[in-house]
């Protein structure tokens, strides 16, 4: 780090001496230059990083058990002597050795050994054995324990290697720390690591970065204290709070590590609103008649968020808004809106979707709209190949196209705009943090130094405190209204024993001249299985279903035979679309009013709710069926209980919440790529409404400690526009 920043005047630093985060890692015994790298790979750079990588869990090694009393799955130390050792041959060659102590025996299994260790495990040896029990063969074992031995077998034995001996067979004092798992760097090495740069710690080489009254009730020990007693807590500490990282000096933790994160989003929305951006006012004429030609109105709520949008627009700081609206509740049209408003101040605007089919959608609405408004729609995907991407990308580049409509192949592939005023990224849960922050950033205008305003949709309604820490940089507008008319979806909830009884039930749907999906889902993530599940699934219900015109889609197709097999079903030429979860995302043909979902239970909660959203989009009364396979777990049959009782995208999105964390609610991309050292989102939700107001005082008053703060949790990953 060549930026090193003086300290700041508030701190008490007594002497010259550097602190951690200015120490470099190689300062350790034992690491050279080609350590540091490995360790550099995983974020170690300095003493500080080490001692911020804290252990995931710990293991008693403070006291002995006796073998009688254990069971599997635990982490234990032991005590015995050797009673026999052989090698055995089995599935594989092991070297096995019976150990004994006053209360029973169990079997340590190594099946890598040397001949020497072969030597020295001989009958009559007593051995001390740290290690995990497990069920084997033989009852219990223990695979490649690490060992002592208590009493040496050479009958020379000098003092000096006596004493050694000793010190070695001490048994620990802290319980042990488990760091988490990196290749190429054993626990033990870790854990050197860290014991060297505790000792290096003192209340002045680690800085306390909270200013005291952003400490409330976490004052009472210094932040020293709590790291050291993490990385090895006493023998009687309270294990079973640490493991569910509820102990004071975790939480304390906690509470510096989601203000860290919650900080490095509100300043990349500081930097990005310090750019300005082009002021563009509400243009009430072109509005007006936008408005006129639609076939509807505007529902109260899709007014309210256009307005809001509009206002941001009109001011000559980027908007960094984020519309959430349940499915169907009419995003796009407020996306036009906004769209029409760049445009109409001599603006160009961009609307990215996350698949070829969205696009393709959003591009035949949106031809709709505005040509009648002599506006021409350009077009590109990662599918436009040859002369057709050229016309379009030199249409882009030159500003003579001012609608635009893609994926998001558009910002990979250097597509230039001439004079970008707005962006829109559809279905945004779609993204990662990182990808949508970084798209922001390649939307820049060259040249000008100008953001273009951003506006991002979600359908997947985020629950408050979620949206506070991952959305932190984005304002937020809800529309919290479906179009009038619209009948709830029913759910029903059948097993798959009654299979025969839904088809016949598509069957009666079809005949009477409505439409309906049949959606295959796969445990696995392959494509491929999928579409082959597909396949065999609309063989079957074409034979089922002699006079159903029915239709297939999958992720294998190639985009144009995608898009060609969505025209025919939104042309009402098929009856019947067998589907993989390819249709989840933004497809809308209200005419279908029939869902069979097999096998639900392995989807969340939250892709069901989107995937139930490509039904009820008409006026007739629709249905859902969630065709299970008995038997269900718990929590499918929760999640199943949950569809049937409810379609409010925000209940479902609190339910899924409580049931699979926040891991799977914001997408795993999207916390994939926030990665907490101590932190759980879940878990810690309790603190968010205190970091808030704590990140706003930061900012405004200890601009120094910000970065430290965020040096100090996010490493250098934070700078998310090079992801
Ligand atoms: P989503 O929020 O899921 O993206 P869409 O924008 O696709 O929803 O809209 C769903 C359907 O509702 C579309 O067919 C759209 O034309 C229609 N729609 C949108 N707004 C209204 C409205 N105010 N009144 C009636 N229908 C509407
Ligand atoms: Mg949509």
């Amino acid at each position: 780090m060549n930026d090193i920043a003086a300290p700041p005047k508030s701190s008490v630093i007594k002497s010259n001496a550097p602190t951690l985060d200015h120490i470099d890692v190689t300062a350790l015994k034992g690491v050279g230059k080609q350590f540091a790298e490995k360790l550099a790979k995983i974020g170690l750079h300095t003493l500080q990083d080490i001692i911020f990588h804290l252990p995931l869990r710990y293991i008693d090694r403070t006291r002995v058990s006796s073998i009688g009393s254990l069971g599997p799955n635990l982490n234990i130390v032991i005590e015995g002597e050797i009673k026999a050792c052989d090698v055995v041959f089995g599935k594989r060659r092991s070297l096995m050795c019976r150990i004994q102590d006053g209360t029973g025996t169990l079997s340590l299994r190594f099946f890598h050994f040397s001949s020497a260790q072969k030597q020295n495990l001989q009958p009559g040896t007593r051995l001390r054995c740290f290690g995990e029990t497990r069920r084997g063969a033989s009852g219990l074992e223990i695979y490649h324990p690490e060992y002592e031995q208590l009493k040496d077998n050479s009958a020379q034995q000098t003092a000096a290697s006596d004493k050694a001996l000793k010190e070695r067979l001490a048994l620990n004092q802290t319980l042990t720390p488990v760091y988490p798992a990196t290749e190429g760097l054993t626990q033990q090495r870790m854990r050197g690591l860290a014991e060297q740069a505790l000792a290096m710690m003192d209340n002045t080489s680690l800085q306390e970065l909270l200013p005291p009254e952003l400490r409330p009730g976490r004052g009472q020990s210094s932040l020293a204290e709590s790291l050291r007693y993490l990385h090895a807590p006493p023998q009687n500490a309270p294990i079973d709070q640490l493991l569910e990282g509820e102990h004071p000096h975790q939480q304390r933790l906690v509470f510096e590590e989601l203000l860290a994160h919650h900080l490095s989003l509100l300043r990349v929305r500081q930097r990005t609103q310090a750019q300005g951006a082009f002021s563009m006012p509400t243009h009430r004429k072109l509005r007006d008649q936008f408005l006129k030609n639609l076939a509807f109105t505007l529902t109260e709520a899709q007014d309210r968020v256009s307005r809001e949008i509009a206002a941001d627009m009109a001011k000559p700081i980027p908007m960094l808004r984020l519309v959430q609206g349940d499915v169907g509740s009419g995003k796009t049209v407020v996306a036009a809106l906004a769209a029409l408003q760049a445009i109409a101040n001599g603006k160009q605007a961009v609307i990215m979707a996350p698949t070829e089919i969205l696009a393709e959608q959003h591009r035949l609405n949106f031809v709709r709209w505005f040509e009648p408004l002599g506006i021409d729609v350009a077009w590109l995907t990662g599918r436009l190949k040859g002369q057709a991407r050229e016309v379009q990308t030199r249409a882009i580049s030159s500003g003579e196209a001012r609608l635009i409509v893609g994926t998001h192949a558009l910002f990979q592939q250097g597509v230039e705009f001439a004079d970008l005023g707005l962006t829109v990224i559809d279905e945004q849960h779609r993204f990662g943090v990182h990808q949508r922050l970084s798209l922001r950033e390649k939307g820049v205008n060259k040249g000008l130094a100008l953001h273009p305003h951003q506006l991002t949709m979600t359908a997947t309604p985020i629950p408050r405190t979620l949206a506070m820490s991952a959305y932190a940089d984005l304002d937020s507008s809800v529309i919290d209204e479906l179009p009038p008319g619209r009948t709830p979806v029913a759910t029903a909830v059948i097993a798959s024993d009654r299979r025969e009884q839904v088809i016949a039930r598509v069957k009666v749907a079809c005949e009477a001249g409505r439409q309906a999906y049949w959606v295959c889902t796969l445990i696995e993530e392959s494509e491929t299985l999928e579409a082959q599940a597909a396949e065999v699934t609309a063989e079957e219900l074409h034979i089922a279903l002699p006079g159903t015109r029915v239709g297939l889609i999958h992720g294998r197709l190639k985009p144009k035979a995608k898009a060609a097999i969505m025209d025919e079903f939104k042309q009402h030429k098929l009856d019947l679309l067998v589907a993989t979860t390819v249709i989840e995302v933004g497809v809308d043909v209200p005419n279908a009013s029939l869902m069979i979902i097999e096998n639900p239970e392995r989807l969340g909660l939250a892709q069901l709710h989107q995937l139930r959203g490509r039904v009820g989009r008409g006026v007739e009364a629709s249905h859902c069926v969630l065709l299970y396979g008995a038997p269900l777990s718990q929590s499918g049959r929760e999640r199943l209980n949950a569809m049937r009782e409810t379609t409010d995208g925000f209940k479902i999105a609190e339910i899924d919440l409580k049931l699979r964390g926040p891991g799977e609610v914001l997408g795993t991309r999207q916390t994939g790529d926030m990665q907490f050292k101590i932190a759980e989102l879940c878990r810690d939700a309790h603190l968010l409404p205190h970091i808030l107001p704590c990140a706003q005082l930061l900012l405004e008053e200890h601009s120094d400690l910000t970065e430290k703060l965020i040096r100090r949790w996010l490493g250098f990953n934070d700078n998310y526009a090079n992801v």
